[in-house]
């Protein structure tokens, strides 16, 4: 095992020293540009990793901190400019809420600590309930074996820490470069035979890489560049956040979830006094909620968590009959249900909305190119899963690869990014068809529909193993 891999280290280092020379005899050949090439030509790496967004920069992370990893080049490239993060009394308007895997990774690679310095919110409560019955379904703490249900965490603040630790990461392979906007992608064509990629930089620079890895989020010019199929459709819907303010101080973990007719409403808790909205409606709304003046947004707000919406009689009846079933039974019949805080106003200039669709990369590899994050799969944010399944797949990318180093396998082989693919698609796909059918069920008004799902919800909320089913499920 350790004569395979010395043999693969120094086929790796062997090949860096010679391709210097073989980049610029494919760009000659390719496209005659042969003193520009030689001119802005910056180096070949191992692995380069377009995007520096939270699950890019966290993939830079896991890589430098793995003993398996740690030698090979690295270099991530990101358009924006380095930010010089400050944390603020106010909150920034964009969350995310991350479960206890994203969590159990952060915590291995020391970012978690950097964020708990900073601030966080734990979830120990969750209730999720219909406009149009009366049936609810919540998770507690006790549900999840005593640990927290999840975390907000602002997005800024999130990839601050896990900047934070790659930066301070004593590993001098790992290379980050920042206002460096990538042009275009040459991937190689041949399949699996020591692949390069060509990777062009908008001012005229140029790098060389044997895996690159897509991390560029949801129109991701890598993915473009495999030429994979890619299942897309817009929701036609935006969600619409902004920093609440609440209308009374309280313990404040709890996250609530109402299903409207027109899409989910939620209010993600911040601290004892704030909360931050994720509110999916139709694009118009939207666009009207963010022009409305303070007080009528927040009397909208109120609305969409309070007001009585028509039920149906024979919905009603229904679900009462099986609620006094489940109670005769000794079973959680779903009456129990917690009111939600009433917002008393929204932090100044914190109300943004953005485009919410389904994504769905049918191919997350091709020869020496693999893709993670949103890059490969964009969800609804219903369920706060997009970036969870991004850190999955930086969690096991970086576990597979470092197997392959150990077994004397090329960083490109296709053993370990075809088990990549299919570990990944494994659980992603199912995750992301779980999400589409709760977004299908909950925006139709028809009451046969609505009849099932309500009593569907009130059976899960009953069934501890279900809710358990449920929540970890959601935790990986
Ligand atoms: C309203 C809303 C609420 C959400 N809530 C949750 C939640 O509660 N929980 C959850 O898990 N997820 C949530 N998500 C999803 C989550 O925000 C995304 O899954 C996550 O941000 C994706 O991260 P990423 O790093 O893959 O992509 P991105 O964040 O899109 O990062 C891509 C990076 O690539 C860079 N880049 C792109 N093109 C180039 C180029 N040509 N050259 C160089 N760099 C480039 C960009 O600058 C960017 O930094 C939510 C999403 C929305 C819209």
């Amino acid at each position: 095992m350790l004569v395979n891999n010395v043999k693969s280290l120094l086929n790796r280092q062997l090949r860096c020293c010679i391709q210097t020379t073989s980049v610029r005899l494919l760009c000659t050949a390719e496209g005659g540009y042969t003193s520009q090439v030689k001119d802005t030509f910056r180096g070949n790496y191992d692995v380069i990793i377009a995007g520096g967004g939270m699950v890019g920069c966290t993939l830079a992370c896991a890589m430098a901190k793995n003993s398996l990893l740690s030698n090979l080049k690295v270099l991530l490239l990101e358009a924006s400019p380095k930010s010089d993060y400050q944390l603020k009394s106010e909150y920034s308007n964009r969350v995310v809420a991350l479960n206890q895997n994203t969590k159990a990774l952060m915590t291995s690679l020391n970012i978690w600590k950097h964020v708990e310095d900073m601030r966080l919110q734990p979830v120990r409560y969750m209730q999720v309930w219909d406009a149009s019955s009366d049936v609810m379904i919540s998770f507690s703490s006790a549900d999840m074996m005593d640990d927290d249900v999840a975390y907000i965490v602002e997005n800024d603040l999130m990839l601050h820490a896990i900047n934070k630790e790659l930066l301070s990461t004593d590993n001098e392979n790992t290379h980050i470069v920042y206002n460096a906007k990538i042009d275009s992608y040459q991937l190689p064509k041949e399949k699996y035979s020591s692949p390069q990629s060509i990777v062009k930089m908008a001012n005229g620079d140029t790098y060389t890489c044997q895996l690159l890895i897509g991390a560029d989020g949801a129109n991701s010019a890598v993915r473009k560049a495999m030429g994979v199929q890619y299942l897309t459709w817009s929701y036609e819907q935006m969600g619409v956040v902004a920093t609440l303010n609440l209308a009374e101080e309280c313990t404040n973990t709890t996250a609530w979830q109402r299903w409207l007719p027109t899409g989910p409403i939620a209010l993600l808790p911040l601290d004892s006094k704030r909360s931050s909205l994720v509110w999916s409606t139709w694009q118009d709304n939207a666009k009207q909620l963010l022009q409305l003046p303070e007080d009528q947004f927040v009397d909208a707000l109120n609305d969409a968590l309070w007001k009585q919406y028509p039920r149906s009689s024979s919905v009603e009846t229904c679900t009462s009959w099986l609620s006094s079933c489940l109670k005769q039974v000794g079973m959680a019949d779903g009456a129990a249900r917690q009111l939600p805080p009433s917002v008393s106003g929204v932090a100044a200039g914190s109300r943004a909305a953005f485009p919410l669709a389904f994504g769905h990369s049918t191919r997350y590899i091709a020869p020496g190119v693999a893709l993670i994050g949103d890059a490969a799969h964009r969800v609804h944010p219903l369920a706060g899963q997009g970036v969870n399944l991004g850190f999955g797949d930086v969690k096991d990318l970086t576990e597979l690869l470092a197997e392959a180093v150990y077994s004397g396998l090329d960083i490109t082989h296709p053993n370990w990014m075809e088990k990549y693919e299919s570990v990944r698609q494994r659980h992603n796909v199912p995750t992301q068809f779980m999400i589409e059918m709760l977004h299908r069920l909950y925006t139709v008004d028809f009451m046969p529909v609505v009849l099932a799902r309500s009593l569907g919800l009130q059976i899960a909320n009953a069934l501890q193993p279900i809710k358990k089913l449920i929540m970890s499920q959601a935790a990986t």
